[in-house]
């Protein structure tokens, strides 16, 4: 039974045909709930202070920091959040000057943004990280087996791990105090304490609107940009300020969500991964025609 060149093409050219369809017949859908809860920081009014490291540390049994909280030398350092932080504040000079002439801060609090439509959760492949509909990212260690995909896929550089813990380390992130934030008129420990109001707890939706209104009713005063209203397709906790986002710490990125692009290439990956099979089905179909042809043609009964 000879299979023709041409009639291998035809058929390779089917099969990829088969293989591609079902890629571009699945767009990728948002798993983002409708309205979170969420937290808007408040780039002007944060003094510095620390309190929310203290709350954050006490809420979730957290060590000892190194540095006592109320010695603020450590803001010279920039630090990020870790196993035994989930909270940091870190302290900017963007060129701003004061009537004195002295150059003006800007303090700002780092911890897990708890994205709409989260790359770690995305990326981590037991289901231990979960985007829940009060708007937290919440990590469960039992379905955590420590391949630290999470840490790799994270925008933000979030989570931690516990390397030095040696039995079941685990991956370390601001919990968004799910439990608290779980009760009725639960907020999370570090919205709780900020004695200058800093930071607003409450649905994303009313949050955002409350960004509007600040920076509608005093444009003078703050840039027209609410940092998470749109970056990585939008997260729970968002951020308005008087100084260009990019010169106090934060990073330009896209307002495409990070599972989008990865779950349209896995999904690509996994269609081809079929290919092989759909080929070979197609291969054979065609074979099975070819052989009847040739055999008719040859005055055969196939
Ligand atoms: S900031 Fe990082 S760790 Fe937090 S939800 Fe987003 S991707 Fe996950
Ligand atoms: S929400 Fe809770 S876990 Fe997250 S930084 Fe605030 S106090 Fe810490
Ligand atoms: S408690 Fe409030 S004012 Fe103090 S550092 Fe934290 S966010 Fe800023």
């Amino acid at each position: 039974m000879p299979i023709t060149r041409r009639s291998f093409l035809a058929a390779l050219g089917i099969a990829g045909a088969t293989a591609a369809a079902p890629k571009n017949a699945e767009a990728w859908q948002s798993k983002a709930p409708p309205d979170p809860y969420g937290c808007l920081v408040d780039l002007t009014r944060c003094v510095g202070c620390r309190k929310c490291e203290q709350a954050c540390k006490e809420v979730n049994d957290l060590p000892e920091p190194a540095i006592k909280f109320d010695d603020l030398t450590i803001l010279d350092v920039k630090r990020r959040p870790d196993q035994n932080a989930f909270t940091v504040i870190n302290r900017y000079y963007s060129g701003r000057i004061d009537d004195r002439d002295k150059l003006v801060p800007t303090f700002v609090k780092v911890q897990c943004m708890h994205c709409q439509d989260p790359a770690c959760a995305s990326a981590c492949i037991t289901g231990a990280l979960s985007k829940k509909e009060n708007g937290a990212v919440h990590y469960d260690v039992d379905k955590c087996i420590g391949c630290r995909y999470c840490m790799a896929a994270c925008p933000f550089e979030i989570p931690a791990y516990e390397y030095d813990r040696p039995v079941l380390p685990r991956v370390r992130k601001c919990t968004f105090c799910f439990e608290r934030i779980s009760k009725e008129g639960g907020k999370p420990g570090c919205a709780s304490i900020c004695p200058v109001e800093a930071i607003t707890f409450g649905k994303r939706s009313e949050l955002l609107g409350q960004a509007r209104e600040r920076i509608k009713g005093d444009p003078g005063k703050y840039n027209d940009h609410i940092y998470g209203e749109r970056e990585v397709g939008g997260t729970s906790w968002m951020y308005i300020s008087n100084v260009d986002f990019g010169k106090v710490g934060f990073q330009a990125l896209p307002t495409r969500p990070m599972p989008q692009t990865t779950e349209t290439i896995q999904s690509g990956l996994f269609s081809y991964l079929w290919s092989p099979l759909a080929l070979f089905g197609v291969l054979g179909a065609v074979m099975g025609y070819t052989s009847r042809k040739h055999d008719k043609e040859d005055g055969h009964d196939a």
